[in-house]
């Protein structure tokens, strides 16, 4: 179905309009009382009045830039005749407000997971192997492909065998301020819900990160880095003779656990023990206006069935700083909103440079000019419930409600530390198109555009873009949105997982290496 020609203005205040039909419109089409004075790329903006130099630029009724030169009616607006506005001043921000509103509550969702010993749920019922030091991964490697041949048919309640995988460990300056980051993401990593408390390591022995720094308090380590229950496999340790030794000590502590995962069953879990992680990657200029949006108010529901909800990206919300805190559930929320911005700028000029550095060339040819217009796209993920904490990069959630949680932009970093942070479904919406996914945690794909989904089928779980190709309301999608995370965190199957898709975690790692 070929859609009338159409722009899609976010405000009332915007002097700019986006591209709404696949392909893209013909220089003078005539549309919305104009005639578009060249050719507009789908998703990029057309200037609804003429625009002196100098002047603002504004969509969804923020300054997202300036004229760099005089623009006439109906021209396309991009980074070449764009300039990027400077940041939101952290220290020029306004108040919160006094009193939060209370989210009006939404009952009687449910879905069936895994509960855990610390009350967490799992929505997969995974056997986890981290390791202290990358020396380990190849024999790791090699077990988890046994176990996974071997041992894993026998075992039909568990869904899989995953190596925690990372390149952290040793030859790193671990007493730096900066290390305590990768070393509490790769803690809380093994204690993500699906993993069931019962996460297996792998250690060499003479590495950096000893066994009893990563994990003083989760297995009861002794002081000879021997535990209790067969969950530490040291590959230094005097009894191995030879490969094969090492792995059959992985193997039969793999046996061990996979016999108690085997014995767990799904239980009835109300919504509110959802934690879903959601971030974008690839993103458009119809990000704002499909995706990010409808999963905004996917966000509201979970909120308000009293679960918790992760949105991430310090450089894409940098921009929209001000109507975070203008969010935030208390004041003590806003100052760590602004604490994380400020310690993020600080890194980034660190590098000698900015949250400019964010924007991809697909992001570009996907309509989005400069950070700033991607960052107000970005935020509505986030839907309009009061912001009731902030997580450090790395942390683990100790709170419900929707959580800032600090992380690079960075599709898998993002990724790997809101699964550390303790996420149970994953949400991840795409202009461009990406395979993305995680071995650990469900991955839904939530697409901006039809013309996208239908090419990219195998990822398209939920096309958000049919709130322009077949008018569906951002409320319907939302609500489908919802029902697909309560389906998914019961056990069906996203296409990458079926496809055995996923990549590799990857740490946060600020601090220097040696
Ligand atoms: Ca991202």
């Amino acid at each position: 179905m070929s859609l009338a020609p159409r722009l899609i203005r976010m405000h009332p205040s915007d002097n700019v309009a986006v591209v709404a039909n696949d392909g893209g419109l013909p220089a003078g089409t005539v549309v919305d009382g104009l005639v578009l004075a060249q050719a507009v790329p789908q998703a990029h903006k057309v200037a609804l009045n003429a625009l002196a130099q100098g002047e603002p630029i504004v969509r969804y009724g923020v300054n997202i830039g300036h004229a760099a030169e005089a623009i006439a009616q109906g021209a396309w607006i991009n980074e070449a005749n764009l300039h990027m506005p400077s940041a939101p001043d952290l220290d020029a921000l306004p108040a919160p407000p006094s009193e939060a509103t209370q989210p009006q509550p939404l009952d009687g969702y449910t879905f069936e997971g895994y509960r855990n010993r610390d009350g967490s749920v799992g929505t997969r019922n995974i056997l986890a192997i981290t390791n202290t030091v990358q020396c380990v991964s190849g024999v790791v490697g090699h077990a988890v492909d046994r176990i996974r041949r071997e041992l894993l048919p026998r075992y039909p309640g568990v869904d899989d065998v995953v190596a925690l995988d990372h390149i952290y460990g040793c030859g790193v300056a671990i007493d730096a301020p900066g290390a305590a980051i990768p070393i509490r993401t790769l803690h809380n990593i093994a204690r993500n819900p699906n993993f069931a408390d019962s996460t297996m390591v792998v250690s060499l022995g003479c590495e950096k990160l000893q066994p009893s720094r990563l994990f003083p308090d989760l297995f009861g380590f002794g002081s000879n880095g021997r535990d209790g229950d067969g969950s530490l496999i040291t590959l230094q340790d005097e009894n191995h003779n030879g490969f094969e030794s090492m792995i059959a000590s992985i193997l039969k502590s793999a046996e061990k656990h996979l016999t108690q995962l085997n014995a767990r069953k799904r239980v009835t879990c109300p919504a509110s023990d959802l934690v879903v992680g959601m971030q974008c990657g690839g993103s458009d200029a119809l990000s704002g206006v499909t995706a990010n949006p409808a999963l905004g108010i996917a966000a509201d529901m979970i909120v308000r069935a009293g679960g918790t909800v992760m949105f991430s990206e310090v450089t894409e919300v940098r921009d929209g700083i001000d109507q975070l805190v203008a969010r935030a559930a208390t004041p003590e929320v806003a100052v760590d909103l602004i604490e994380q911005m400020r310690w993020y700028d600080a890194y980034l000029a660190a590098g000698d440079s900015d949250r400019s550095a964010n924007t991809t060339p697909g992001n570009k040819k996907g309509g989005l000019s400069n950070i700033v217009e991607k960052a107000m796209g970005s935020i509505s993920k986030s839907g309009s419930m009061p912001i009731s904490g902030v997580v450090a990069p790395g942390e683990r959630a100790t709170r419900k409600g929707l959580l800032f949680t600090a992380t690079p932009a960075s599709d898998f970093i993002c990724g790997t530390l809101q699964m550390a942070a303790g996420m149970n479904v994953h949400i991840f919406t795409t202009g461009r198109g990406t395979p993305y996914g995680l071995a650990e945690v469900p991955v839904l794909k939530l697409v901006t555009r039809t013309d996208l989904a239908r090419r990219w089928h195998v990822l398209g779980v939920i096309v958000a873009g049919e709130v322009i190709s077949a008018n569906k309301s951002l409320e319907r999608v939302g609500q489908e949105i919802f029902e697909t995370i309560l389906a998914t965190a019961s056990g069906q199957k996203t296409r990458a997982e079926r496809l055995g898709l996923s990549n590799q975690l990857a740490l946060f790692n600020p601090g220097p290496v040696t």
